[in-house]
């Protein structure tokens, strides 16, 4: 089955079906081919291209196209910083950018060719593009950053054809569903979940270009029927589902939609249990990342528990591993997790090195995350290895659970948790807290027995650092790296 079947034959029934939406502009399946198939021919041999990732249709064509000509594509988010587009454009070194013709291009692309990608439906297209080999890599993109500067994994296509694929089997997913989409479209979320997914299941995307709960209350109240988002935008539903004047209508759209995912970070539980008081649904999530695409997920009919990212998907095989890479000892305790499957990149673009530290010899990936396994198979991420775990007093601890456990406190409205050393205890559980009253403080007692109660005595943070907002990146992830004792 190729890639994005759905845009192979423009005169079938599906053909009339709307593909993407955004704002004023719609495509249906047929336009979308035919504007996508115009510019293929334009950009056919070529090693690379860019493709500036607006929110906009003029990407979706842009990538569609560079799939269908089978030339890799680079998304690029148009919000990085002139150094790092800088890196990434000289490590992934594609001679052409496709952008909108009203996008101003930074001095970092100045020595690309630029080609305008047009929505408008050609008067007739008739190139045959040949379906490239599963192998093929299909995209290049850029980790987000956040253990270090971003590495560019090469996508082919049979990963990404398998990850979609185990997520149809997960969701239920079909042509008849119709996705909100309020993602960034140069990440593995928001282009291969919320673009690709949807285009290989026949299916249509509405992006809001911008997130907001009054335009997923509208969607979702209009025919959508799942929602993806990152925990920031759960959060941010969950507080305006505590404004009695804008609630109903959002309650009641969340309440109707068939699926609500989240991914790309942890969903606190005070968000997913606010979410369900109020709606009476769970947020379900999975967890992937870019080298591996989606590694778990729970399933529609499966049972959402907060905390946890549900069950490996179809064809993934996932294990948890002591530091030395042996099988865990004690099967109830943290382990970092491997898996292995169809859904994992080729490697790292011009990085044997990090390729190689990446893989073990018989395949298996190690992602960094470390985990705990429900008896049932359900995984529990802890946090990641070289930020979240931290080695106190001969003891491991996550810090998702003081995270969870902070933001369960009325005074806090975010927190994140951190190891620094310290001379008794190797490392020392450090909370930085944004308040959510300034002028009232809860005061670091408050918090340490807060936690303590919850959890137990050797959690309890030893420092409280004070913020007015935690270092976030366009996913809303937290970059702990740029928070210093
Ligand atoms: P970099 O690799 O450049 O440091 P990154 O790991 O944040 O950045 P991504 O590939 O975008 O880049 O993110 C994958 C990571 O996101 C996973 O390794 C995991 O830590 C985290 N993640 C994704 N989904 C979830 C989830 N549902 N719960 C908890 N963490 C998640
Ligand atoms: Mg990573």
């Amino acid at each position: 089955m190729p890639l994005l079947p759905a845009l192979q034959d423009a005169s079938a029934p599906a053909a009339a079906h709307e593909a993407v939406r955004f704002d004023e502009v719609s495509l249906t399946y047929a336009q979308l081919a035919a504007a996508a198939d115009s510019l293929a021919a334009r950009i056919a041999g070529a090693d690379r291209v860019a493709v500036w990732a607006t929110p906009t249709a003029q990407t979706v064509v842009a990538v569609v196209a560079a799939l269908r000509a089978g030339v890799p594509a680079v998304p690029l988010n148009p919000k990085t910083g002139e150094q790092e587009l800088a890196h990434i454009v000289a490590d992934s070194a594609p001679a052409t950018v496709l952008a909108s013709a009203s996008d101003v291009l930074p001095p970092a692309l100045a020595g690309l060719r630029r080609l305008d990608v047009s929505v408008a439906v050609p008067a007739r297209a008739d190139t045959e593009f040949p379906e490239p080999s599963p192998e093929a890599p299909a995209l290049v993109v850029y980790t987000s950053g956040t253990t270090g500067p971003p590495k560019g994994a090469v996508l082919p296509r049979r990963a990404i054809a398998a990850s979609l694929d185990a997520l149809e089997d997960a969701w239920q997913w079909t042509g008849d569903d119709v996705l909100v989409h309020a993602l960034p479209l140069f990440h593995v979320h928001g282009l291969i979940l919320g673009i690709l997914g949807p285009l290989r299941r026949g299916g249509s995307v509405r992006h809001l270009g911008r997130f907001s709960a009054e335009g997923v209350a509208r969607e979702l109240g209009s025919g959508g029927t799942m929602l993806f988002g990152v925990p920031t935008m759960y959060h941010r539903l969950a507080e305006a589902l505590d404004e009695p004047a804008a609630s109903g209508g959002l309650a009641k759209a969340l309440a109707g939609a068939r699926l609500l995912v989240s991914g790309s970070a942890a969903l606190p539980v005070h968000d997913h249990e606010r979410i369900a008081a109020a709606t009476g649904r769970r947020v379900i999530e999975r967890y992937g990342m870019t080298e591996t695409l989606m590694n778990t997920g729970v399933r529609a009919d499966g049972e959402p528990r907060p905390g946890t990212v549900g069950a490996p998907l179809r064809g993934v095989e996932l294990r948890l591993v002591e530091e030395d890479g042996t099988p865990l000892a004690d099967p109830a305790s943290i382990g970092e997790i491997q898996v292995r499957g169809p859904n994992l990149f080729t490697e790292y673009l011009n990085r044997p090195d990090a390729t190689a530290a990446a893989l073990t010899a018989d395949g298996w990936f190690r992602t960094g995350d470390m985990a705990t396994l429900d008896q049932d198979g359900y995984v529990r991420i802890v946090g990641r290895k070289a930020t979240d775990l931290i080695k106190s007093g001969g003891y491991k601890i996550g810090a998702g659970e003081i995270e969870n456990a902070l933001l369960d406190h009325p005074g806090v409205r975010e927190a994140a948790v951190t190891g620094e050393p310290d001379p008794d205890l190797g490392e020392r559980v450090v909370a930085w807290v944004v308040p959510a009253d300034p002028a009232a403080p809860p005061s670091a007692a408050e918090l340490a027995d807060h936690v303590a109660a919850q959890l137990s005595p050797h959690k309890r943070p030893r420092t409280v650092r004070y913020l007015d907002a935690l270092p976030r990146n366009d996913l809303g992830k937290i970059m702990k790296r740029s928070l210093h004792g």
